[in-house]
């Protein structure tokens, strides 16, 4: 049985337009985020630093 609480500041969300990885547990300093904000914590007009997508073009990646 996985721990729940642990499993989230190790997801990864993955911009599915141009592949750029989110990694909670690193941010994204440049644009202000700090590291361990999760992604739903982001700003709601946070887009991808890429390409500009927006969040919801993001998809959660799992840890294998
Ligand atoms: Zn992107």
């Amino acid at each position: 049985m996985f721990l729940q609480v642990k499993g989230d500041v190790m997801d990864k969300y993955k911009c599915s337009i141009c592949g750029f990885v989110y990694n909670q547990a690193k941010g994204f300093p440049v644009d202000g985020v700090e590291p361990g904000t999760p992604f739903d914590s982001l700003p709601f007009d946070w887009v991808c630093p890429v390409c500009g997508a927006q969040k919801k073009d993001f998809r959660k990646q799992k840890l294998t």
